[in-house]
């Protein structure tokens, strides 16, 4: 099969992460630090596809762009992933599009990852980096034109590759199809594209299955936090009778279960942030009737939770979330200063104020496991003027829930100046730059985390597809998290500089993995361990 428009993106985003979408977060780790083979089989394997290299299921953005370019009347259009290109890509392409996530690495949790071990590139760069050279070697032989869009194409903003084309920001439905007439009547065309924001109605569903059985049922966020990419977006939330066809055509694909697309599920149907409880009850109602068995969705917001515990309590007994099948949705939490929370997110905490915050916050997290939903509290640290006092008032929001006794992940970011975002005067993180208290949260945070990630290994990867790479991630896991609470207190009591000696690791090749054990062999703490074992103090290890 060859195709006139090709869609694909890295295979950081091409993946199913072994059905399990956690695993996702281990491709924003330096690379060095993780084999490829690791990568290749459990954490990223890549996706399965027809024989003609055209994918079975796809991530749903590529599935949703792919929809707007078939409605325009373009019907050679179809989507591959990253390791088929060079099967359906020749010479009758006149347009490859890809979709990017984390090109450069300069996501908030690539960042972070960056700034604990050492620095380096993450595996979504080196995946990014892969693609590129797949790309230009088409490229040069059949010479078409390519754009980039998705979540992390303002990351092109600040260096565009030679080899793209077109940068295309926001939503592709208005302004993508003139594009691509452009391009193939041979007109001029511009390098840069924003999309305008279409009305629902002009939101095509989606025509062939996406992975997981994704459906997007809101887009945008009218919070409004400054720090936010989503921010400029309207907020729309998607007809029930367009959702339906799309968890139809996953079902018929025989996805059996659901992932709602959203940045907060709450909204759904919501007018002016007020929670929408029968819209959302319905939401979930009608997916199940329809056949569906698990329903999961991203992102809940922590007002809304406490403005509507009921609506929290009934789709959980919809989606039949018990304490071996939870949800774990991400959730803002941000900062437990209510100056920051006042200066940089001021409608966050509606229908409450920035003062209620840190009541919202725990309050929330109570509701939420009360309905089997474990949240995982991001905060985001480093804003220009952010002061060691501020983040002392985050660091005492994160005791306040560990001793309410509730279930929460913590997860502090650093606050990165994303282009299209309302943040000015912030500069890219550095561990000089960030106060030094953020240190002794990250060391808060993930004492917590590794002893709840402890308790919930086999929920975490309950999706896995195959139930040895089930075992054997849970073990390594485990092991991995079990072993790293010492790490966390070095950087706390280095305030980061600890990090440089992660630098020196790498893991990423065979040969890198030798030098790597060779270097741990002769440490200090390794030499005294092995002589204490000689001298026969071995059970005390
Ligand atoms: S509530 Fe979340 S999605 Fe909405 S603007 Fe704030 S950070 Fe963005």
């Amino acid at each position: 099969m060859s195709a006139e428009i090709v869609l694909s993106s890295d295979r950081g985003s091409f993946t199913d992460y072994s059905g399990a979408n956690p695993l996702g977060y281990v491709a924003c780790m330096p690379h060095r630090l993780v084999p490829r083979i690791l990568m290749d089989k459990v954490f990223t394997p890549p996706m399965k596809s027809y024989s003609s290299g055209e994918a079975i299921d796809a991530p749903y953005a590529l599935r949703k762009v792919e929809a707007i370019i078939s409605g325009s009347g373009y019907r050679s259009v179809a989507v591959a992933p990253p390791e088929k290109l060079s099967k359906i890509v020749d010479r009758s392409t006149r347009v490859l599009g890809i979709s990017v996530h984390d090109p450069y690495g300069l996501s908030p949790v690539s960042t972070k990852l960056s700034l604990m071990f050492g620095g380096g590139r993450s595996w979504t760069a080196k995946f990014f980096e892969d693609l590129g050279e797949t790309i230009v070697s088409l490229k040069n032989k059949y010479h078409f034109t390519v754009f980039a869009g998705g979540p992390g194409v303002w990351q092109m903003d600040l260096q565009r590759p030679e080899w793209v084309d077109v940068v295309f920001n926001g939503e592709a439905e208005l302004d993508l199809p003139p594009l691509i007439r452009k391009i193939l009547s041979g007109e001029p065309f511009p390098a840069k594209v924003n999309g305008r924001d279409p009305k629902v109605d002009q939101i095509p569903t989606i025509i062939k299955p996406a992975r997981f059985g994704e459906v997007q049922v809101t887009r945008g966020c009218p919070r409004g936090c400054q720090f936010c990419s989503i921010t400029p977006e309207m907020f729309r939330s998607i007809p029930m009778k367009d959702i339906m066809a799309e968890v139809s055509l996953n079902l018929r694909a025989g996805h059996k279960s659901v992932d709602l697309v959203t940045d907060d599920i709450l909204l759904y149907g919501s007018k002016k942030l007020e929670t929408n409880h029968q819209a959302v009850v319905d939401l979930f109602r009608n997916i199940r009737e329809a056949g569906v068995e698990e329903i999961y969705f991203p992102h809940i917001s922590s007002p809304a939770v406490k403005d509507s515990p009921e609506t929290v309590m009934e789709i959980s007994n919809i989606a039949e979330y018990d304490k071996y099948r939870g949800e774990i949705p991400v959730v803002g939490l941000e900062s437990g200063s209510t100056r920051i929370i006042e200066k940089y997110m001021r409608g966050k905490a509606f229908p409450w104020g920035p003062a209620d915050w840190g009541d919202i916050i725990v309050d929330s997290a109570g509701i939420m496991n009360d309905a089997f939903i474990t949240p995982c509290f991001t905060m985001t640290i480093g804003f220009s003027d952010e002061s060691n006092d501020d983040v002392r008032e985050t660091i005492k929001l994160s005791e306040r829930i560990i001793n309410s006794g509730s279930k929460a992940f913590l997860f502090p970011l650093p606050v990165i100046p994303i282009t299209r975002s309302r943040l000015k005067n912030n500069s890219f993180p550095e561990a000089d730059l960030l106060p030094e208290s953020y240190w002794e949260l990250l060391y808060v945070s993930w004492k917590n985390d590794i002893d709840l990630i402890r308790r919930m290994i086999p929920d975490l990867t309950y999706r896995m597809n195959s139930a040895f790479m089930h075992k054997i991630t849970g073990t390594m896991m485990d092991r991995i998290f079990g072993s790293i609470e010492n790490m966390f207190r070095d950087l706390m009591e280095t305030r980061g500089k600890k990090a440089m000696d992660y630098g020196r690791y790498d893991l990423g090749s065979a040969m890198g993995l030798f030098r790597s054990f060779f270097k741990l062999i002769r440490s200090p703490a390794v030499k005294t361990a092995l002589r204490r074992k000689r001298e026969g103090y071995s059970k005390t290890y």
